[in-house]
């Protein structure tokens, strides 16, 4: 996961926490389901199938489990199915309008994103916002690197609290300060195009765990 930091000496430095929250909960749960609780070894040959959504559109973010218990399988991939193919799937199913997956707290998170939690949802937008809250000062052992968060994370690209950031609108004079142009002003409206899954964070890409859960590398 990307989080938004401030005070630090470059503003856009990131810091990311794959496997805590993300994939290690996965693991976790595949290992209840397999009734090897950790830190059981599991036998050789007992394993998960997982299957992943992503269509060729993203192929090159198809990536293998990094542990023998899990097997990542990508349907979509092997019917060499585009986003539009999914959509014509779904169309006249009723599900045009079928939202991208993505985590709760993501942290690409759009405003209208951001709005759809808060006005639909209660109790996850409380989620949410005690999650932003939670992460101001970072946490060590998500953090790639090992090391201590040197300035404070933020859910929200404005590096306010989710519960007072700007979801509302882009003001002329918030795009002003931001410095950012139009497509820009999108992707804080929108969120970013792409889809995602756990295995695919694109948070992560510089930064793929090998550990079991809970041994941040
Ligand atoms: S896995 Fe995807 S949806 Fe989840 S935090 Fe990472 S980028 Fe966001």
């Amino acid at each position: 996961m990307t989080n938004y930091l401030r005070d630090m000496t470059r503003t856009s430095e990131v810091q990311r926490s794959t496997g805590e929250y993300k994939v290690k909960p996965i693991k976790q749960k595949v290992r209840e389901l397999l009734g090897y609780p950790y830190p059981t070894r599991i036998p050789k040959g007992v394993f998960v199938e997982q299957w992943v959504g992503i269509s060729i559109d993203e192929f090159h973010r198809a990536k293998d489990a990094d542990v023998k218990y899990m097997r990542n399988g990508h349907p979509l991939l092997d019917m060499s199915w585009s986003r539009a193919d999914c959509t014509r799937y779904l169309t006249p199913l009723g599900l045009t309008d079928t939202p991208k997956s993505s985590c709760l707290g993501c942290p690409f998170h759009g405003n209208s994103q951001w709005r759809h939690i808060r006005d639909t949802s209660p109790s996850e937008w409380a989620d949410v916002v005690e999650f932003d809250a939670a992460i101001r000062q970072g946490n060590a052992r998500a953090n790639a690197s090992g090391s201590r968060l040197l300035g404070e994370a933020f859910l929200h690209r404005s590096r306010v609290p989710l519960s007072q950031a700007p979801i509302d609108h882009v003001t002329a004079a918030e795009r002003a300060a931001l410095r950012i142009g139009a497509d820009e002003t999108d992707v804080l409206e929108n969120g970013v195009e792409d889809g995602c899954s756990p295995w695919a964070c694109r948070g992560d890409a510089e930064a793929l765990t090998q550990d079991d859960f809970g041994l941040a590398t």
